[in-house]
This record gives C-alpha cells, structure tokens and sequence, in this order.
C-alpha cells in the first residue's frame, strides 16, 4: 500500500467510526425532537378516573395530568384556574366527561384553540345514560367503551405502538369483566333489596345490582345539583331511615350536606350499615380497585 492509499484507507475508517458512533448516540438518547422510536403523549384529563384509564392504556408512551382529584373538593363545584389552562393548551389529547359535569374544561378548550388536538367527550361516547345523571363512568359498560374509544386516540396519535394500548386495553376489560361479575353475583344474593342513595351517581350501579333504591329521585338531584332538597323529599328520607325501611345507606362523601349529613347521623343512630361512595377517584387506587372495593364494602353492609 503506498502512502498516499494508506492515508485515504485511514481516512475511510475514521469516517466509518465516526458514522457508527453517530448511530450509537442517536440510539442511545431516544427521546430527541423528530425521533419517533420513543413518543411520549401529552393528555390531559378532566377527572382522575379518566387520567387512570389513559396511564393504564398508554403506559409510558403517555404523560397524564389530571385535573380533578382532590377528595375534599366536590366535582360539581369546581372552578378552573391558569395552571389548568396551561396544561390543556399543551394537551395533545383532552378526555372529559362533558355532558354539563366539566363545563370548565370546554372553556379552557374552547380557550386555546387546537385543530391538532384529540378531544375525548365520555359522556357522548357512553352507551348507557341515564336520565338527568352525568356520572356515566360508573356503569362497567361504559367503562369499558370509553377505554376503547381512548385507544382508538391513543393509536392516532402514536400508531407505532399501536400493539402495546392493544394489549394494555385488553388487561384493562379483563380487570373490568371480573367488576361485571362481581356485580352479577351480589346481584344473584341481594336484588330487591331497599337501599337510600344520597346521591345520583351510584344509580349507574344501583341499577345492575338489582338493589330497590327507595329514597327520592328529587332528593338525589338536588344533592348533585348542590342544591337543598325539596321539604317533602327530606321528611320521605328521613323517615325511610328512621323507620329502618332501608337496609344500606350508600353515602357520596364528596358531596356531603347538612341534609346528607342528617341521614347519616340518623343511619347511625339505628345501626344502618352507611357504604361510603365517592365522586372521584381515591388516592392510590386504579379504577378498578376504586370500584371493586366499594361494591365489596357494599356487599359486606349488605350482609350474608
Ligand atoms: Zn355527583
């Protein structure tokens, strides 16, 4: 080899180590800008149940906030503020429940404008809706379709890994089965049963197990509504608790009034087993831990 080849030939492979290093460091940091191997989602959620779904779905190729957790602040009251603005103006996927519960979150939409952006509405996606009563999450059912409608999203976003929110969907509905069936057989034990609600949310659940709610509608809607229940339909509670007509009392305690908080003080007072519910999501729980260890609770107050 004469000089001059042996320098081109040295030439040549130190512009090969230095193509393959450039390889090595784009592998390596994965996450640049206009890299598509490791795409990470922004979401926003309205509520934290929805925020759970999507972490479950997504994994890590998502990065959730959700606004709506506290279990000290009733859903039906709350007010949005500029750090909940900012992060639905980054937001490349929105999920709500809309249906007049999170009219805030289509301000804050409506407010930073996105044509890119993916918006999921639970409540027009749910399939079983019952009159006047926006707490569509919890029906299983309908659980079950809002988690397919976010995978759908989710794979319009990041098709790439499609397969992984496939998969993650499916232990998600098997999870969700083994809820369907633990309400089926409280159902095959306890249907017919009286029960007081103090609130219209559980009526997605009343209703599957077959329980016989007695205390009135007008009540309900009114507590959800934050409003004071009609005299009538107090006196009518009160008495379904007094006289011991209902077996359970099943309570929302994020949304606890002086009326409510009569019923339960008077459930107490006659050894009326009280199921405490709540509107969202409990710290440290998934949604189906959330929902399985309300229904257990239920079905001890219940009783063999
Ligand atoms: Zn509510």
């Amino acid at each position: 080899m004469s000089s001059r080849k042996r320098l081109s030939f040295s030439l040549l492979c130190a512009c090969m180590v230095l193509l393959l290093c450039t390889a090595c460091g784009n592998a390596g940091s994965g996450g640049n800008a206009g890299n598509t191997t490791s795409k990470v989602i922004s979401v926003v959620a309205a509520e934290n149940f929805y925020g759970d779904l999507v972490q479950q779905i997504g994994g890590n190729h998502v990065d959730v906030v959700s606004i709506l957790s506290d279990p000290d602040v009733d859903p039906h009251e709350y007010e949005s503020n500029v750090q909940n603005a900012t992060a639905v103006a980054k937001a490349q996927l929105v999920i709500e429940n809309s249906g007049g519960y999170d009219d805030w979150m289509d301000k804050l939409l409506s407010g930073s404008p996105n044509s890119s952006r993916l918006v999921v509405k639970a409540f027009d996606v749910a399939r079983v809706k019952l009159e006047d009563n926006e707490h569509v999450w919890y029906s299983i059912d309908n659980a079950q379709t809002i988690a397919q409608t976010i995978t759908e999203r989710l794979k319009q976003l990041d098709s790439a890994d499609a397969a992984t929110f496939d998969s993650n969907l499916q232990k998600l509905n098997t999870a969700l089965q083994q809820i369907q069936q633990k309400i089926t057989a409280i159902k095959s034990k306890h249907a017919n049963t009286p029960v007081a609600l103090t609130e219209t949310i559980f009526l997605y659940q009343s209703g599957p197990l077959g329980l016989h709610v007695l205390t009135p509608t007008e009540f309900q809607k009114a507590v959800a509504e934050g409003n004071d229940p009609p005299a009538n339909t107090v006196i009518t509670a009160d008495d379904q608790i007094n006289q011991q007509q209902v077996k359970v009392l099943i309570y929302n305690e994020q949304t606890s009034t002086a009326v409510t908080l009569k019923l339960q003080h008077d459930a107490q007072a006659h050894h009326i087993p009280i199921v405490a519910v709540t509107e969202t999501m409990p710290k440290g729980k998934t949604y189906q831990s959330w929902m399985s260890d309300q229904l257990t609770a239920l079905e001890q107050a219940l009783g063999a």
